[in-house]
């Protein structure tokens, strides 16, 4: 059966531009210093984002875990977002490489308060390490891709530098902000002392992340990279996809984010699907299921029996994503397949 698959947006094969530049990429030893394909990717990537240096990583965890341990010492404390990724599916590597305590706070929709983040700063004393980081997601994934306004990055920025933190973003999807916003990504970027992105999710690049900061930040994140075993050799055959992916495959973000409305919209006149199209801004379409003797678990697997792809991320929430390899036709197959579970 040939599959429509909406897991994730990593799930996107590399294009044919991406194969030719691969095969065609000027390569060199990049743990020395020596690939020209790498230092470009990553001249351009700094460019993009708005950021002195960048560098490129094997993944977008690998990246996330790099900037919290270069901005943290062991025992300090970090404020994030209770349902963001670095918290919770990364495997626990906040406490395991940077073993920082992560205070996690509530929000609205991925938003957070200001002035709940002020009150959750810790200051270093008797009790506590203190808190030294704050970590932002943008869009926020598992808020079905929500969008996080540049004016509250602004009111983070405000508090992080009356209090002396750094800011970490985990703009993994950064660009489909940008995109669905119609503003340039450093309106957030220039707001946040580090920032990581993600090559291979919608922008189709089969491998790879980078994380942008101050030159002397990126010269010391690549001491962690190579500490993680991250450094990579002739890594310019895959670096060369990347620089296609920023040069060709951020504007078509667009397509992506008009599909996901069609399924939100479609999803919402579902009897036992609860969703608010308003609330998908972005690629991703979480919605929930209700209805007795169904959870997410054995939906997503009355789905792939009939060809569709999903995944579940708690009891009762399901996620589809958008992305270059599924078109209206998947949408119209998965709307289908949802209204024949729920109906039968
Ligand atoms: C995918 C993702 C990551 C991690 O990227 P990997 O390359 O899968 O390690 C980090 N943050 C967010 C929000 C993500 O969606």
């Amino acid at each position: 059966m040939k599959f429509s698959d909406f897991r994730s947006d990593t799930v996107t094969k590399p294009t044919e531009k991406m194969r030719k530049a691969m095969y065609e990429a000027e390569v060199g030893d990049d743990v020395l210093g020596d690939d020209p394909t790498v230092k470009k990717l990553e001249e351009l990537a700094a460019e993009k984002i708005g950021k002195d240096s960048a560098l490129f990583v094997p993944s977008g965890s690998m990246g996330n875990a790099i900037c919290v341990k270069l901005w943290t010492k062991e025992g300090d404390e970090i404020i994030l977002e209770e349902r963001c990724h670095i918290y919770n599916i990364e495997l626990g590597n906040l406490s395991i490489l940077s073993r920082v305590l992560p205070r996690p706070i509530s929000s609205k929709r991925g938003e957070m308060s200001p002035a709940e983040i002020e009150k959750a700063i810790r200051k270093k004393g008797l009790t506590s390490n203190g808190t030294s980081l704050i970590c932002l997601e943008n869009t926020h994934n598992f808020w079905s891709g929500a969008i996080i306004s540049v004016e509250n990055f602004k009111e983070i920025r405000k508090i992080a530098d009356k209090h002396n933190l750094k800011v970490h973003l985990d703009g993994a999807r950064i660009f489909n902000a940008s995109i669905a916003k119609k503003i340039p990504v450093t309106e957030w970027t220039s707001l946040v002392d580090s920032v990581m992105f993600c090559l291979s999710k919608g922008l189709s690049a089969p491998i790879g992340s980078i994380i942008a900061g101050s030159r002397e930040f990126i010269e010391e994140a690549w001491r962690i990279r190579k500490l993680l075993g991250g450094g990579m050799r002739q890594v310019g055959v895959i670096a060369s996809a990347g620089i296609v992916a920023l040069k060709e495959m951020i504007d078509r973000l667009e397509e992506d984010h008009i599909l996901a409305k069609k399924l939100a919209k479609g999803l919402a006149e579902i009897k036992g699907i609860e969703i608010n199209p308003e609330d998908v801004e972005t690629n991703i379409v979480i919605f929930k299921i209700r209805k007795n003797g169904l959870n997410a678990n054995n939906f997503v697997e009355m789905l792939r029996e009939k060809g569709i792809l999903a995944l579940s991320i708690s009891e009762d929430e399901l996620r589809f994503c958008t992305h270059k390899d599924v078109n209206e036709k998947d949408a119209e197959r998965a709307l289908k397949a949802c209204k024949e579970i729920l109906y039968a």
